[in-house]
């Protein structure tokens, strides 16, 4: 087990956050004073560096940027109402950033590395968590190969690191979406469940011919028939059919196992909901459409927690929503962030003190 003393820690001298305001600052462009560093190399994890956010020095031939063994997670840290600092299901992204580790050949980070880094860097850079209502601190661990060698193989060495970002309300408009139909995001048996970088450099494409149309994201289907819906940008996909929530399975690693995806399934459950986790047809969306029975749909995911979708486009037509008469997202919404807030009771265990 690594205490906070075993790393070697080398603070700023000045607190850049004298010249930050935390109000209303926009998502991902501003960082803090600290970040966490560590190198992996002749099969071992070398001591953890945490140190002033700064430049990486690197070769030209960095396995990272030709190969792409790069992997990532996205989590968010939030003063509670006593003033101390907590994370939303941190474990849940510990897990999942090492199955993404293993899908893409890459070392499995350890707890006490990836768990007990985070704490003493979140710590460290407390005064960054905003303490205003919808902002929070947005965590970044990362991790990429570091061979120095172009040759196509598992890297020998690599990098894992933790990077803070504090960042104001997701301006969440509702979105328009487009149900793509020609591209593909993940197919079963490749990399869809893993949180790979390549993943998102695969979707821009797509993502920018539906933003020329005017949407703001794609809804990918399945790789084979175009038929049945898996997710959306980067946030899972929620449709409220009668007094059902369905939203796609996991069993073919198609898509991203959300952490609110899951948080969302146990408070839907609790709301009255009969929640389905299956296979759901672009068709019989339009049939519940037509029936008037499609009462809302929705994306899930850490950035924007809960993200209203008032048109859905497939082929030539159009389904639009009055998403002013919905009231399952936003309860669900209130709900999932006023455990975020601490202003309700953590009933299900989800809040990590730091
Ligand atoms: C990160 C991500 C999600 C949402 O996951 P959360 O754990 O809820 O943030 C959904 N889909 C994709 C493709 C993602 O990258």
């Amino acid at each position: 087990m690594i205490a906070a003393a075993d790393f070697n820690i080398t603070k700023v001298e000045r607190s850049k956050l004298n010249d930050i305001n935390l109000e209303n600052i926009p998502f991902g462009k501003y960082f803090t004073d600290h970040m966490l560093e560590v190198d992996y190399e002749d099969g071992e994890w070398k001591t953890v560096e945490i140190k002033p956010y700064q430049p990486l020095l690197m070769q030209p031939s960095m396995a990272a940027i030709h190969y792409g063994q790069a992997i990532f997670e996205g989590i968010k840290a939030y003063k509670g109402p006593d003033g101390g600092a907590y994370m939303f299901r941190p474990q849940d992204n510990f897990k999942r950033f090492n199955i993404s580790a293993e899908r893409m050949q890459m070392p499995q980070v350890p707890e006490d590395i990836f768990m007990e880094g985070m704490r003493t860097l979140i710590k460290l850079d407390s005064n960054w968590i905003p303490d205003k209502e919808d902002h929070s601190l947005y965590i970044r661990p990362f991790m990429f190969s570091t061979d120095e060698m172009i040759g196509v193989k598992p890297s020998d060495k690599y990098k894992f690191m933790i990077i803070l970002s504090p960042t104001g309300p997701y301006y969440n408009t509702p979105m328009r979406i487009y149900v793509e139909e020609h591209y593909v995001r993940a197919a079963p048996g490749g990399v869809g469940y893993a949180k790979a970088a390549g993943n998102y450099g695969a979707a821009m494409y797509a993502t920018a011919q539906a933003k020329k149309q005017g949407y703001d994201q794609v809804l990918w289907t399945d790789a084979f028939e175009h038929k049945y819906v898996q997710e959306c940008g980067t946030m899972n996909v929620f449709f409220i059919i009668g007094n059902t929530a369905i939203t796609p399975g996991l069993e073919q690693g198609t898509i991203l196992a959300g952490v609110t995806r899951d948080s969302a399934i146990a408070v839907l459950k609790d709301m009255g909901f009969t929640v389905e986790e299956r296979d759901l047809s672009i068709n019989d969306i339009i049939d519940a459409y037509h029936a008037g029975v499609l009462y809302e749909v929705f994306g899930t995911g850490t950035a924007a927690t809960i993200s209203l979708i008032k048109e859905l486009k497939y082929k030539d037509f159009s389904m639009k929503f009055d998403i002013d008469r919905w009231r399952t997202a936003p309860e669900l919404k209130k709900r999932l962030n006023d455990i975020r807030y601490g202003k309700a009771a953590d009933k299900y265990g989800w809040m990590y003190k730091i």
